[in-house]
């Protein structure tokens, strides 16, 4: 597995690192062309957040997210963002090429294996489509987490 990949699954929340692992090993079964997933982000911290919703405000930039910190559920450790490398090099966001020739986009063979797990997909999203996001919130929303408890490492108890 990419070790990119490993090290910001290993920062996730405890609750779906394991099946996060899982899910990246069947991506890489079921890619079997010139595309790998990778998770290009993970657990974004609150400070993090801040410093993403400055840009192109307060900050120089254009900007990236309408949310701050606390508003997004990477900032639990429950959601990830994917992007395929190709040819071992070259990132791709494109969601509509076939890498591995089994006439199904390698983007959508991600997607559907992730759901198969029940995580919910922001290209599903009505409004503004995020297509390479993963979220698994059991039943939560940023305004039901932020007010949750955190255990000793500071992941909320969901
Ligand atoms: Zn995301």
């Amino acid at each position: 597995m990419d070790k990119y990949t490993e090290e910001r699954a290993l920062k996730l929340h405890p609750k779906i690192r394991n099946e996060v692992l899982n899910i990246m090993k069947e991506c890489d079964k079921a890619l079997t062309g010139r595309a790998k997933v990778r998770i290009s982000q993970g657990l974004r911290t609150f400070a993090e957040q801040d410093a993403l919703y400055a840009q192109g405000r307060t900050k120089k930039g254009k900007k990236v997210t309408n949310a701050r910190a606390g508003q997004s559920i990477h900032n639990y450790g429950l959601a990830v963002d994917i992007v395929l490398i190709i040819d071992g090099k070259t990132a791709s966001w494109d969601i509509k090429t076939d890498w591995d020739n089994d006439r199904q986009s390698d983007w959508m063979e991600v997607v559907l294996i992730f759901k198969k797990h029940g995580w919910e997909w922001g290209g599903d999203w009505r409004n503004f489509k995020d297509m390479p996001h993963f979220q698994k919130t059991f039943g939560n929303n940023w305004k039901t987490l932020i007010n949750k408890p955190k255990d000793a490492s500071g992941y909320v108890i969901v």
